[in-house]
């Protein structure tokens, strides 16, 4: 199989163009064209050789997304729509706010973990991307975007598109450290986020093998009602998940936020604000609250804004620092659990979160 540059840290390369007879600052070079400036080929690449440039490609044919839509949503969210190597597509949104600009993007094409309320869910799992893949969404985004005075057009990224990262454990952490390199996009730890479900040895082995921040999607408060809306929770059921995330061994000290989706009548009542309390005593916990978003053929509803409140100060209340996220990009299907591209990676055209 030809040689996935894009995926490689800077060791790698470097061991890969020694490998092929060619010198070693050649991978510095190389790196810095794929991760800091987004290149998409080769003859962007104008400090190397002419000779070096036309070589390239059949050694190691660049495979990075392709960016093949944009659609800017009403509250200033942008869609964009990869095209990858084999047609397959996959989505990123960008989101910015005052204090922070904030790329979404995804890890796998569609997701095998079934969950109810979840646009991509219904997709069922196509494959896992590449780092190259991954990373690459966050550099053609930052590339497109990049402003003539040079300011840095997205501070954040988080790993909350399609996909289970988690299921995707070696491809994720590579692409967190690739945008973590001050030779590739050089993002701050802490501004980097990945999101799970709750796939416990994974998230053990990730917060030891990565140094960016956790999420995990709790979105229930008993085991009755998070089987039926994660189908994961049979595997890896509340109390252990919570078990878990009390011991997770980070390296920096972080502490997990939860991301709790409010479906209406089904986990927003004031008994689970006070079961949430509970499952959470003992955590240092922050919790984002992601009111229901919709999509063509879901069988849930949003919640009231009035619920959302009592619910919030409920938390509150317990001690709990909570957070409403007010998904944006919603017009466009952009919103948390809206993406999906069909099976074909053709965006799906009758649907508001098709694209
Ligand atoms: N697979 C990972 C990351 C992608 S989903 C995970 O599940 O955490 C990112 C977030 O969107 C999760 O917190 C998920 O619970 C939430 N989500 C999924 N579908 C949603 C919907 N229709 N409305 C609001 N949030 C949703
Ligand atoms: Fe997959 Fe996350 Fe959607 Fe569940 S919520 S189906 S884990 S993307």
């Amino acid at each position: 199989m030809a040689a996935d540059l894009a995926s490689m840290n800077v060791a790698e390369l470097q061991a890969w163009v020694e490998s092929q007879g060619l010198r070693t600052f050649h991978a510095r070079q190389i790196f810095r064209w794929l991760h800091q400036r987004g290149a998409a080929s080769y003859e962007e690449m104008t400090d190397l050789s002419k000779d070096l440039r036309a070589r390239l490609p059949q050694l190691a044919p660049l495979l990075r997304p392709v960016i093949v839509e944009e659609r800017p949503c009403s509250d200033g969210a942008v869609k964009y729509r990869f095209r990858l190597h084999d047609g397959l597509e996959v989505e990123g949104v960008f989101i910015p706010e005052s204090d922070r600009q904030t790329v979404c993007i995804s890890s796998q094409v569609g997701c095998g973990m079934g969950c109810a309320f979840c646009a991509t869910g219904t997709m069922g799992f196509l494959r896992n991307l590449s780092a190259a893949e991954i990373a690459g969404q966050v550099e053609a985004i930052m590339a497109r975007l990049r402003a003539p005075d040079g300011r840095r057009p997205v501070s954040n990224v988080v790993f909350m598109g399609m996909g289970e990262p988690l299921a995707n454990l070696p491809a994720v952490i590579r692409a967190a450290e690739i945008l973590l390199d001050p030779l590739g996009p050089g993002f701050s730890r802490r501004h980097i986020t990945v999101s799970t479900a709750g796939l416990i040895p994974a998230m053990e082995e990730f917060v030891r093998r990565s140094p960016v921040k956790l999420a995990v999607s709790l979105n229930a408060t008993s085991d009755e009602v998070r089987d039926r809306i994660m189908p994961v929770n049979r595997r890896f059921p509340l109390e252990r998940l919570l078990a878990a995330c009390r011991n997770l061994p980070f390296q920096h000290g972080d502490r997990v936020t939860f991301e709790y989706v409010m479906l209406g009548g089904i986990n927003d009542s004031d008994e689970d604000a006070r079961r949430l309390l509970r499952l959470l005593s003992g955590i240092r916990a922050k919790v984002n609250l992601i009111p229901f978003n919709p999509f063509p053929g879901s069988a849930f509803a949003r919640p009231s804004r009035e619920r959302v409140d009592a619910f919030l100060e409920r938390l509150a209340g317990g001690g709990v620092s909570a957070f409403v996220r007010q998904s944006r990009g919603a017009s466009q299907g952009g919103a948390c659990g809206q993406l999906v591209t069909t099976a074909r990676g053709r965006a799906a055209p009758d649907s508001k979160a098709g694209g």
